[in-house]
């Protein structure tokens, strides 16, 4: 069976979810081997095992610390010319989609961006995506070179599949181009203790029907009470009322949860084009005729000062 490079995303060891994601779509194409670059191989080894990595290919080195990411594809590179893949998948991370491009430019092949599924095809992998602001959806393949394609999170539920997960070294040599552009500092967010927006599985965004910041934590209490990010629309964040590392939508984030809850929030098209592509959308608005409704599995047309609470109230009687 043909062998698909999973590029794996991890903070200090600790597998990210879309990867384990990643490892589930690559076995509908082929045998995953696993890329892991930086500390920690070993001790991800087994949840990548798990999750049906045949080999972790692993590279620890202090460039991929040091240095944007042109470090990462010399890696991805290698481990493309030790194994010629039928595939190579990344996560559709801003980190991701640059490591792919470049890859793909590096290796002479065609690139899909921000595929919400993939199967096998006669004439290799078939991504879906989705496309004017969510208005269509395209299936295509690549049709020069190994595919190189960024997944968006949330696309598959991860399924295990117990595999050798064994891991080998990968030899990579840093070109001087790769270490031209240095990494000065570092300054970690402060942590809210809520999941990473495009990975959540349950999002519940506000807009200006919140109708100002402080308003923001009864979004933030039904976010919390069932374990989901917070997100806004463009009129929220323009306003001021919350981060713009929050923006739903064209020129914000794309999600794709399980669950989006919209309170506030009147549905346009460039709101729409953020999270279209979730699973199930609810809306709470006060206005019967926000576009909004058009959209959704489930919407409750009332107050959300009035619904957002009770709604939180019941959540936590479960
Ligand atoms: P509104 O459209 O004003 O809707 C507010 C809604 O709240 C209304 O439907 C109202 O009925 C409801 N409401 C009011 N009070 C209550 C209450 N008490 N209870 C319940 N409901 C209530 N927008 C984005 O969101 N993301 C983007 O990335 C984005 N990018 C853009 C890019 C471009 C180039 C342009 C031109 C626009 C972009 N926009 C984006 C803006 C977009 O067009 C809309 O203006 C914006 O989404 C509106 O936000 P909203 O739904 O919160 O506000």
């Amino acid at each position: 069976m043909a062998e698909v490079l999973v590029y794996v995303d991890h903070v200090d060891g600790a597998v990210r979810k879309p990867t384990l994601e990643l490892l589930t779509l690559a076995r509908r194409i082929g045998e995953p081997v696993a890329v892991h670059l930086g500390a920690g191989a070993d001790a991800a080894a087994a949840v990548l095992g798990e999750y049906g990595a045949v080999k972790v290919l692993a590279a620890d080195a202090s460039e991929f610390a040091d240095y944007l990411v042109a470090p990462k594809v010399d890696a991805l590179e290698a481990a493309y010319n030790a194994v010629s893949p039928a595939a190579v998948l990344l996560p559709s991370s801003a980190e991701g989609k640059e490591i792919a491009a470049r890859l793909a430019v590096r290796i002479g092949s065609g690139i899909i961006t921000d595929a919400v599924d993939l199967e096998a095809g006669a004439e290799g992998p078939v991504a879906t995506q989705s496309v004017f602001a969510a208005s269509y959806s395209t299936k295509s393949r690549v049709t020069k070179g190994t595919p190189v394609i960024t997944v968006k999170p949330n696309s598959a539920a991860p399924e295990a599949a117990q595999a050798a997960g064994t891991v080998e070294q990968l030899a990579v040599s840093f070109g001087e181009k790769s270490t031209g552009t240095k990494v000065v500092s570092r300054t970690p967010r402060e942590s809210t203790g809520r999941p990473e927006l495009t990975e959540a599985a349950i999002v519940v965004s506000g807009g200006r029907g919140v109708n100002g910041a402080e308003n923001f934590s009864i979004i933030e209490a039904l976010a919390d009470s069932l374990g989901a990010a917070v997100g806004a629309s463009r009129a929220a964040v323009d306003a001021g009322w919350y981060p713009h590392t929050n923006q739903v939508g064209q020129t914000g984030k794309s999600v794709s949860p399980q669950l989006y809850i919209a309170a506030g929030i009147s549905g346009a098209i460039q709101h729409r084009a953020g999270m279209q592509t979730s699973k199930t959308i609810v809306a709470i608005n006060k206005d019967a005729e926000a576009p909004i409704f058009d959209l959704v599995d489930y919407g409750v047309v009332g107050d959300l000062f009035e619904v957002v609470p009770q709604l939180t109230d019941e959540v936590k009687t479960r």
